[in-house]
């Protein structure tokens, strides 16, 4: 059998011709005419007003926050269990991250917590994360957020392509943060935007990532800012990126109902002491989920571990869920309790789903699971 990588981007020669005749046409490779027509196209698709390219899916944190006033020495609150880029943006420009445990039902920041919090500190801003695309409670923290006159901005780096109650993800923040890196379902190798429906918003943005410059070309600069700008030959890869978005979409729709077909059954201990839970689809009206990556919690971290070791040995490719921010040695809290994420992250397991994946290699996963189990 052939390996099976857990992710891996996936280019043709569509992207190959795009930039073979974007350099035969003598742009200057830095952010022009393609990076206006490629943030086009996400306004386009997730419905926001404004969209910002910027370097990465982390920087465009840091600017976020930023934009909308956070100085240093504040506290932004993050959800304990995400990608270690949310709380470094958060750290990077001087501020406080304060972790928030996640809910049982998906692994995204608990609106008791975000309330719990906000009540004995002073928070200025809380970053979503919806992690693996799930959302959770996002729409509640986000009223809270207003109520409370605090900020809210959206993670959303591997979330394009969803939405939730008839809106894209990201979009009901402040502001909504997207990656383009390597293992996102688009990707231009490095890369990120912001997506905001806010002109002021749009126009800080617009200036913190191009050195706080007046306008166009100029050299007055009023503003603070620095360079997080993209590139045309990037943008020429992203639009015919986004091209193919659609079809990746329904490609991972499609993954995801053949591993959950196959591995739901496994949800209540069996006999052979398999244990797999995995989150169910969301369904609701206006909701289109698709998963990230294909996401399974066995019945503990050693269980996992040597689950992912046996796949190896089968030339599967798997990656371990990030293992709460808490237990990372840059942020190690040993003195808080984050039960919940303390609980399923060390158990999570991300399944190979790359887009090119094939049904034959889903039911070869499985068979290989099925087989450790001895079932
Ligand atoms: C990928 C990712 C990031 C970081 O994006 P980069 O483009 O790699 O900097 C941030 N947050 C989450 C949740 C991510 O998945």
């Amino acid at each position: 059998m052939d390996f099976i990588p857990q992710m891996e981007p996936n280019f043709s020669s569509e992207e190959a011709d795009a930039v073979y005749d974007y350099m035969k046409s003598g742009g200057w490779v830095t952010e022009f005419k393609k990076s206006r027509e490629f943030e086009q196209m996400i306004c386009d698709y997730t419905g926001a007003k404004f969209c910002h390219l910027v370097n990465n899916g982390t920087l465009s944190l840091s600017l976020a926050l930023l934009a909308v006033g956070v100085q240093p020495g504040d506290k932004v609150l993050v959800p304990n269990l995400t990608m270690i880029a949310t709380p470094n943006a958060v750290k990077f420009i001087g501020c406080v991250p304060v972790f928030g445990d996640v809910s049982g039902d998906s692994l995204t920041l608990d609106m008791k917590e975000v309330k719990r919090i906000c009540r004995k500190e002073k928070i200025k801003a809380v970053i979503h994360v919806s992690l693996n695309t799930r959302v959770g409670d996002l729409t509640h923290i986000k009223d809270f957020c207003t109520k409370n006159n605090i900020s809210f901005i959206e993670d959303s780096a591997q979330s394009l392509g969803s939405f939730y109650k008839g809106k894209h993800v990201g979009t009901f923040g402040d502001i909504g943060s997207f990656s383009f890196s390597s293992p996102k379902i688009i990707s231009t190798g490095q890369g990120g935007c912001l997506v905001t429906n806010d002109e002021e918003l749009s126009e800080k943005i617009r200036r913190l990532k191009d050195f706080g410059r007046d306008g166009g070309g100029n050299d007055s600069h009023p503003y603070f800012g620095i360079n997080c700008k993209f590139t045309d030959l990037q943008s020429v890869i992203g639009i015919e990126q986004m091209k193919k978005l659609p079809e990746r979409v329904d490609k991972m729709k499609d993954t995801w109902k053949r591993y959950y077909d196959r591995l739901n059954q496994y949800s209540v201990q069996s006999s052979h002491g398999i244990k797999i839970e995995m989150f169910p689809p969301n369904n609701q009206e206006g909701t289109s989920w698709i998963p990230w990556f294909v996401d399974i919690y066995l019945s503990s971290e050693k269980v996992r571990d040597n689950l992912m070791v046996y796949l190896k040995s089968k030339k599967i490719e798997t990656r371990k869920v990030y293992p709460p921010i808490n237990r990372q040695k840059i942020y190690e809290s040993p003195d808080q309790d984050f039960p919940v994420s303390n609980d399923w992250a060390p158990r999570g397991l991300w399944l190979p789903s790359s887009s090119k994946l094939s049904h034959e290699d889903i039911d070869q996963v499985c068979q290989e699971i099925e087989n450790f189990f001895n079932c």
